[in-house]
């Protein structure tokens, strides 16, 4: 039977094959396993790409939000506004630093946090909002970096599923995503759009000194060597994984065209279907399809899922559960119900798979499936 995964990282190595395996044998050759060339290399490639003047690769995106929020020297009881429709990550690092995360809810039609809801959930406390650009595009940048600026207040861009789109601001300015608010912050897990063949992520900020203590905090605190002025952490991004990523790097706006392909095959063949509700993009954002989402209506999703798994489809839920529902983030702050727009997503969304290496004809295998069981 057909086989058709969410993601296919082998079909996306072997066109690379020859470079990639060259590169790791360099690494392999002269042992410069960390801080290597090949990591600064990738830097300043990612720093090209993306317009901004300072990337600071890590270890992952978590560490990358992490050590966003230790550089920017937020404290204990501090709020930190986010999306209560999201990876966990996002809010996994505002508990960790003991900073209180507070939950908003998302616009229904793109998923992203409602800057409405910010502007609402602001409170003296307040220090920071980290807008997530969930699916692979943008939130609204214009009018989150207009509450920040009212409110003097931080912005970190949760970009882990969004590299590479484009945000088209009200002055009609270009810009990648995660280079708008005061720092960006990415993750190279293999299947994010510019995923590594391990775990990575890096730091991406336009202020000179942010970038500064960045790199301090991600290097153990340490601005002299030895002499350690902060509690910082170990994050690395390896030889390895930044070689590649610099492969990849070049490759990555086809990765997006590819993904787009398929997203708008997958968009006409359900657009009379009434049971589904295709992806919406906000008009200042391109879409880079981190996932393909559908909102189902009136449909046993999880019978569609089973239907879809026995013809060899994988489909995902992100995400079942509403950050304020998850057992360790239960607080009394909140309750089932406060956020109606997240809680009815998390029952009636699934993805199917979207990746860089598909051909009509799986495109279609995947569709015609969906459509069988709905009609
Ligand atoms: C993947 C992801 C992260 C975390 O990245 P890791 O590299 O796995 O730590 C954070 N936020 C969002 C929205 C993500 O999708």
């Amino acid at each position: 039977m057909k086989q058709v995964p969410m993601v296919d990282l082998v079909g996306q190595y072997k066109k690379i094959k020859p470079e990639v395996d060259a590169a790791l044998a360099e690494i392999l050759s002269n042992a410069s396993f960390i801080n290597g060339p090949a990591v600064k290399q990738f830097q300043a490639n990612l720093e090209k790409y993306l317009g901004i003047k300072h990337v600071i690769p890590c270890a992952n995106g978590t560490d990358a939000l992490q050590v966003a929020m230790m550089a920017l020297n937020l404290q204990p009881g501090d709020e930190v506004i986010t999306t209560s429709f999201t990876f966990i990550a996002t809010a996994e690092v505002i508990a960790l630093l003991k900073l209180t995360p507070v939950l908003v809810d998302v616009d229904p039609e793109t998923f992203n946090i409602d800057p409405i809801a910010i502007e609402k959930a602001i409170t003296p406390k307040t220090k920071a909002i980290v807008p997530v650009h969930l699916f692979g595009q943008c939130a609204d940048m214009d009018a989150i970096m207009e509450i920040a600026e009212k409110h003097k207040l931080y912005v970190i861009e949760d970009n882990a599923q969004a590299i590479g789109a484009n945000y088209t601001g009200k002055d009609g300015h270009s810009r990648k995503a995660g280079t708008i608010g005061h720092i960006g912050c990415t993750s190279f897990f293999p299947s994010k759009n510019l995923g590594c063949y391990g775990d990575g992520g890096a730091i991406f900020t336009n202020n000179d000194a942010l970038a500064a203590q960045i790199r301090v905090v991600v290097n153990h605190g340490m601005v002299v060597r030895y002499y350690h002025d902060y509690v910082g952490v170990n994050s690395r991004l390896d030889s390895m994984q930044a070689a590649i990523l610099d492969i990849k790097l070049k490759h990555l706006d086809e990765y997006a065209d590819a993904r787009r392909y398929a997203a708008n095959y997958y968009n006409k063949a359900f657009a009379t279907c009434d049971k589904l509700k295709t992806p919406v993009t906000a008009g200042f954002t391109d879409h880079v399809f981190h996932q393909y989402t559908l909102v189902t209506h009136c449909v046993d999703r999880q019978k569609l899922m089973d239907h879809l798994q026995a013809k060899g489809i994988s489909s995902a839920i992100y995400y079942p559960v509403a950050l304020h529902m998850q057992k360790a983030y239960i607080d009394p702050r909140y309750k089932k119900g406060d956020f109606p727009v997240t809680e009815k997503l998390c029952k009636t969304v699934f993805s199917l798979p979207i990746h860089t290496e598909f051909d009509d004809e799986t495109l279609e295998y995947v569709t015609s499936s969906v459509l069988e069981f709905l009609q």
